[in-house]
């Protein structure tokens, strides 16, 4: 798959239906994949941190959210498709959750903003499993808890919303050990989507 690289950061040149091809595919193959939507503040955490850098570089699937990124792939003449941002493609994958009955994990947001996307999204995809939501507010004894939990579960699914760039961190950090096909930080989706 073709990559354009903006700024050290290698993002993927795939449209937002490509990009959820690529993706499902990668589940179907049990293959591991971190996604992370990379929007300009992700692009600018990566030129000040090398280890932020090293993680962008590491994942698998890098997609340019915002058109600020869109465009600075115009700029230098290997232009991106489109934008491909966050909150869209977490709906995107719940649309193959809900077709392919696939378990999903919410981690992050407050205890409200996470119960309440938690409840709306199994209203939306009834026939995808949420095999568990716990909010982004926890102690590390709890966060023990939370790894158990999925290592339990082995969700296709795991998104993130503890913010950037603590969420791809977090995500990284965890993710070798964790029976899960895909981790991406969500950011405020979960405040959007309970709403
Ligand atoms: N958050 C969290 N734990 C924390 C800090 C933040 O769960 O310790 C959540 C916060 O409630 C919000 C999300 O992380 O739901 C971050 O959203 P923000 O809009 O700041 O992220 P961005 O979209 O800018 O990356």
């Amino acid at each position: 798959q073709k990559r354009v690289t903006i700024l050290g950061v290698p993002f993927l040149h795939a449209t937002k239906e490509e990009t959820v091809d690529v993706l499902t595919r990668r589940i179907e193959e049990n293959k591991q994949t971190q996604v992370v939507t990379a929007n300009p503040e992700i692009v600018m955490l990566g030129r000040q941190s090398a280890s932020y850098m090293e993680l962008l570089k590491r994942s698998q699937v890098v997609t340019p959210d915002g058109i600020g990124v869109v465009l600075a792939s115009r700029w230098i003449g290997q232009p991106l498709p489109e934008r491909v941002a966050g909150y869209e493609l977490l709906h995107a994958l719940m649309v193959q959750a809900n077709t392919y009955r696939w378990k999903y994990v919410l981690v992050g947001a407050s205890p409200e903003s996470c119960a309440g996307a938690a409840e709306k999204l199994k209203e939306q995809y009834p026939h995808a499993c949420c095999s568990g939501h716990f909010d982004g507010y926890f102690s590390q004894e709890e966060e023990k808890q939370i790894l158990e939990h999925i290592r339990r579960e082995r969700p296709h699914l795991l998104f993130v919303a503890l913010g950037a760039p603590r969420q791809e961190e977090w995500i990284a950090r965890h993710m070798p050990e964790l029976p899960v096909n895909l981790a991406m930080g969500v950011g405020g989706s979960l405040d959007v989507i309970s709403g």
